[in-house]
C-alpha cells in the first residue's frame, strides 16, 4: 500500500465492515480502566511525517479495546445514538466533500437538501406542512437556541441590544422530567437555574397543565417575566411525556413560546399509532428531535421543526459585511438559524437514508423495538424477585431485582456486575429516590433474539449476585 491516506480507503471502509459483523463478539461497554488508553499514547506528537501502515497499526491496536461499542446489537443503555449503513457511507462522502455550508452560496445543495429533509422528515412524524426547520449538531444546541428565542421574544430583543443586567427576572417552566439540557440552556442564556420552574407531574410523571397555569399566575404576580414552556416527549429518565395539547394551550393563553423536546421519542412518530402521545403537536412553535439517536442518522445530526422561523432568526442572525452575498435576501442562510456559522453537510446522511430505508423500515424496526421492550417489561413484572418501576414508555423501562440489605448499593452493584461481564449493556438512574436499572431497545441490529438474552444475562448475574 502507498503512503498516500487516500490509498487506504478501501481498507477503512473493509475495517468498518468487519467489525460491524464481528460485534457480537465484543464485550459492549470498555473493559479498559481510566488512564490504559493515555498510557499507549506517546506524549508528544510527530516533528517528522509517519508512515500510513504505522499509524494504521496504532488504530487497531489501541482504538478498539477503547471503545464502548454504541453500534452493538446488544447495547441496552442510554439511548441508542444509531449509524446506520447508508447514513455512514453518505458521511464517507461528507467526508470527502468537506464543504462548509453556512450560507446558501457557499454550497447550495448542503442548504436545499437540508430545507427538503425537514419538509421530509415532518412529513414522515406526521407534523402539518407549516412546519420549517433546520439541523443542529445537537438536541441541546437546538433547545438553547428555543430557550434564547423565548427570551427574547419576551423581551422584545431588548436583551439582545443591551444585555440582561436591568431587566426583570424572566421564567421558563418545565416538568421535572426534562433532560438536564434544558437546566443548561437557562444556564447559557443568562436566565439562571434559579427561573427555571419545574412544575409538578401527575401519577404519570407527566406535567400537569393546572400547575402550569398556577406557576404563570404566581409569577406574574410577583412581578417576574414568564418566557416560554418546554415540554418533553420521551424523557430520559422514564421515558415519560408531557400532555402536549393541554400544555400548550395554557402556554398560548398566557401568551408564551413553547418547545417540545422529542430528541428521543421523535423517531417512534413514524409509527402512526405513536402520535397519540404527542397529540396537539401541530400547535408548538418549536419542536426537536434527534435523527442520530433512534432513526439511524450517524451522529451528529438534531432537528429542529419551527413553525415559522422569523423569531428565531431575528434572535440569532449577524450580518458582517464580509458574509454578505449577492441576492441574500432571495435565498435561505441556515446560520442564521443557529449559533455555530460553520455548518456541515448533515442533510446527506438524511437523504440515503431515508432512501435506503423507506418510511415502511423505519416504522418496521421502531415499531419492533417498542413492542419488543413492553413484551419484556410484562416479563419483568411476572418475575419473583424483580420488580417493575415504571413500566414501558416507547421502548425504555426501569426495574430492579429485590437482593441485598440496601436495594440501592444492591441494584448499582448489579449495573456494575452485568457491565462488567460485557455481553450487554444497561445504566441505571434515580426515580422517586430509588436507584433503578433503565433498558431501552433501539439499537439498530437488535433482534427479539438479543432482548431474550439479555434477559437471561441479568437474570442470570442477578441470582450470582444474591
Ligand atoms: N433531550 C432528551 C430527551 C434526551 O434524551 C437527550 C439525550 O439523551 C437530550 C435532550 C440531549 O441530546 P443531545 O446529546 O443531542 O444534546
Amino acid at each position: 500500500m502507498t503512503n498516500n491516506p487516500m490509498d487506504w480507503g478501501h481498507k477503512a471502509l473493509d475495517w468498518g465492515r468487519a467489525y460491524r459483523a464481528g460485534m457480537r463478539d465484543r464485550p459492549v461497554r470498555a473493559q479498559v480502566a481510566p488512564g490504559d488508553i493515555l498510557a499507549l499514547l506517546p506524549e508528544n506528537p510527530p516533528e517528522t511525517p509517519e508512515p500510513m501502515e504505522a499509524i494504521w497499526a496504532d488504530f487497531e491496536r489501541i482504538v478498539p479495546q477503547g471503545l464502548t461499542h454504541w453500534q452493538h446489537p446488544r447495547f441496552f443503555a442510554y439511548f441508542s445514538s444509531n449509524a446506520a449503513p447508508a447514513s455512514v457511507l453518505a458521511e464517507h462522502l461528507v467526508a470527502e466533500i468537506a464543504a462548509q455550508g453556512m450560507l446558501w452560496q457557499t454550497a447550495p445543495v448542503v442548504t436545499e437538501l437540508e430545507m427538503r429533509m425537514i419538509r421530509w422528515l415532518a412529513e414522515a412524524l406526521g407534523l402539518p406542512g407549516h412546519f420549517t426547520g433546520v439541523t443542529h449538531d445537537t438536541a441541546s444546541t437546538a433547545t438553547f437556541t428555543a430557550v434564547l428565542t423565548m427570551r427574547e421574544r419576551a423581551l422584545n430583543w431588548a436583551g439582545n441590544a443591551r444585555g440582561l443586567a436591568s431587566g426583570p427576572r424572566l421564567r421558563i417552566y418545565a416538568s421535572a422530567q426534562t433532560h438536564s439540557s434544558v437546566d443548561k440552556a437557562v444556564v447559557m442564556a443568562g436566565i439562571g437555574p434559579e427561573n427555571l420552574v419545574k412544575i409538578p407531574t401527575d401519577d404519570r410523571w407527566a406535567m400537569r397543565p393546572d400547575a402550569l397555569a398556577e406557576a404563570i399566575a404566581a409569577d406574574r404576580a410577583a412581578g417576574h417575566l414568564p418566557a416560554g414552556v418546554v415540554l418533553c416527549v420521551g424523557g430520559t429518565g422514564i421515558g415519560a411525556s408531557d400532555p402536549i395539547a393541554d400544555c400548550i394551550a395554557v402556554a398560548r393563553e398566557a401568551g408564551l413560546t413553547t418547545h417540545v423536546d422529542a430528541a428521543w421519542a421523535g423517531s417512534a412518530m413514524v409509527c402512526p399509532e405513536q402520535r397519540v402521545h404527542w397529540a396537539g403537536i401541530e400547535q408548538a412553535d418549536s419542536i426537536v428531535f434527534n435523527p442520530h439517536k433512534w432513526l439511524g442518522a450517524q451522529f451528529d445530526c438534531s432537528v429542529q421543526f419551527l413553525a415559522d422561523p422569523t423569531d428565531q432568526i431575528r434572535t440569532m442572525a449577524m450580518r458582517p459585511e464580509y458574509l454578505h452575498t449577492p441576492g441574500q435576501d432571495r435565498v435561505t442562510n441556515f446560520s442564521e438559524w443557529t449559533p455555530q456559522l460553520g455548518r456541515p453537510f448533515r442533510a446527506l446522511k438524511l437523504w440515503f437514508l431515508l432512501r435506503a430505508e423507506g418510511l415502511l423500515g423505519m416504522r418496521t424496526r421502531i415499531g419492533n423495538h417498542i413492542r419488543w421492550a413492553q413484551a419484556l417489561a410484562e416479563k419483568v413484572a411476572a418475575e419473583p424477585g424483580f420488580e417493575l418501576t415504571t413500566p414501558a414508555m416507547f421502548s425504555l423501562f426501569t426495574f430492579r431485582h429485590l437482593g441485598g440489605e440496601d436495594l440501592d448499593a444492591h441494584t448499582l452493584a448489579l449495573v456494575q456486575a452485568i457491565n462488567d461481564d460485557g455481553r450487554i449493556y444497561v445504566t441505571q438512574t434515580v426515580h422517586e429516590g430509588a436507584t433503578v436499572i433503565r433498558f431501552q431497545v433501539g439499537q439498530w441490529d437488535t433482534t427479539e433474539a438479543d432482548v431474550a438474552f439479555a434477559w437471561d444475562v441479568i437474570r442470570e448475574i442477578a441470582a450470582r449476585t444474591g
